[in-house]
C-alpha cells in the first residue's frame, strides 16, 4: 500500500503543478494523503496487538478471501478496517458472539466435579487453579455456550460463535455454588450443574437455595440422576424413574424445562438412552473423550474430562488437541 500511496502523492504533486493549484489547495491535498497513509498504519497496528481476533475474522471465509487477496483495493481495505473495528469492540463485551460457524467442528464440553482447596484426589480442584483455567478459555477468545445454544447447534443446525466451550459441573457439590459461581459471574461466563437430586440440604450437595439463584443467573441445572447409581446395573424402569425424579425435583426448583443428563460415572447402556428419551431428555452427556458434535447421538455426547492433577501445559493441550 505505501509503495501505491507514494505513487499516488507523487501523480497529486505533478498535477497540482501542472494545473498551477493555489498553495491552500495543494496543502489540503498533502493533508488528505498524509491521513489515508496515517489510517493503514493504524489498522495494521489493531491486527498486530489483537491477534485472537484476527484468528475470528479469519474463519469467516469470505471475508478473508476479500482481505488476503485484494489489497490493493480500497473499498476492500475499508471493508477490512471495519471488519477489525467490528471485531475489536465485539471483544471489549464479555461475549463476542457476533462471528459465527455453522459447520460439524464439534464444541469441547469440559467436566469438572469439585471445587474447594485441595483434597489431594483429581476430581477437587483448588478455586486458584480453576480460575487460571477459565482465565485462559477466556484470554483465548472462547464463548462459553449454554445448554440450549448447544442444543440448537446440535439438533437444529443453528451456528455458534468461532471458538465455542461449554463448562460443565459433574455431581452438584455445593463448593460450586460457594467457590465456581464467583469465578463464573467474575469472568462472565456461564455454565452447566449436572446435579445429583437426593440430599439438596447444602451441606454436601447444593442448596435448593443456591440452586435457584445460580439458574436464574444463568447458570444451566441439569440431571445427574437422583442417587448417582451404576445405570447399567439397573433394569429400564428403575433407570426411567432415576431419570424422571431427578427431572421433577429440579423443574420444581428452576421453575425451568429440564432436559438434559450426564450419566454418572459415564456408565449407561441401551436401555439408558430409551429412558432418557422416553423421559423428556434430549442431550446426554457421556465421559467419553471427544468434541460434542452433529455426529455424536445427542443423549451420547462426548465430553472432556479435566482431572485437577493437569498442569497449564497439559491443560492447554488437552483443550486444542481433542478432536471429535
Ligand atoms: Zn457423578
Amino acid at each position: 500500500m505505501s509503495r501505491k500511496n507514494t505513487s499516488r502523492r507523487l501523480d497529486l504533486r505533478k498535477s497540482v503543478f501542472k494545473n498551477k493549484l493555489t498553495f491552500p489547495a495543494f496543502f489540503l491535498i498533502v493533508i488528505l494523503a498524509g491521513y489515508l497513509i496515517f489510517h493503514n498504519i493504524s489498522s495494521e497496528k489493531i491486527i498486530e496487538a489483537k491477534p485472537n481476533n484476527l484468528n475470528i475474522i479469519e474463519d469467516n471465509a469470505d471475508t478473508v478471501n476479500n482481505i488476503d487477496h485484494s489489497t490493493d483495493n480500497i473499498d476492500m481495505i475499508e471493508a477490512k478496517k471495519s471488519s477489525i473495528a467490528e471485531a475489536v469492540n465485539s471483544s471489549d463485551k464479555s461475549e463476542p458472539k457476533t462471528t459465527l460457524i455453522n459447520d460439524n467442528r464439534g464444541v469441547p464440553v469440559l467436566y469438572y466435579h469439585s471445587v474447594r482447596e485441595s483434597a489431594d484426589n483429581e476430581v477437587t480442584i483448588t478455586p486458584k487453579l480453576l480460575r487460571t483455567e477459565l482465565q485462559y478459555i477466556r484470554d483465548e477468545g472462547y464463548v462459553t455456550l449454554t445448554l440450549s445454544e448447544l442444543k440448537a447447534y446440535i439438533l437444529n443446525n443453528s451456528p455458534i460463535p468461532t471458538k465455542s466451550i461449554l463448562i460443565t459441573f459433574d455431581d452438584g457439590y455445593m463448593d460450586n455454588y460457594d467457590n465456581a459461581f464467583p469465578i463464573l459471574k467474575d469472568l462472565n461466563m456461564v455454565a452447566t450443574i449436572f446435579c445429583i437430586t437426593s440430599n439438596l440440604d447444602g451441606s454436601y450437595y447444593l442448596s435448593k437455595e443456591a440452586i435457584d439463584e445460580m439458574s436464574h443467573y444463568g447458570i444451566d441445572i441439569e440431571s445427574h440422576t437422583v442417587n448417582h447409581p451404576k445405570l447399567n446395573k439397573m433394569t429400564y424402569d428403575e433407570q426411567l424413574s432415576e431419570f424422571i425424579d431427578s427431572k421433577k425435583t429440579l423443574e420444581s426448583i428452576t421453575g425451568k424445562k429440564i432436559d438434559s443428563i450426564a450419566y454418572p460415572f459415564g456408565d449407561f447402556n441401551d436401555d439408558s438412552i430409551k429412558a432418557a428419551k422416553d423421559a423428556g431428555y434430549t442431550l446426554g452427556f457421556t465421559t467419553k473423550k471427544g468434541l460434542s458434535d452433529r455426529d455424536d447421538n445427542p443423549l451420547k455426547l462426548d465430553r472432556i474430562y479435566i482431572s485437577s492433577k493437569y498442569d497449564m501445559d497439559t491443560f492447554k493441550e488437552i483443550l486444542n488437541k481433542t478432536k471429535k
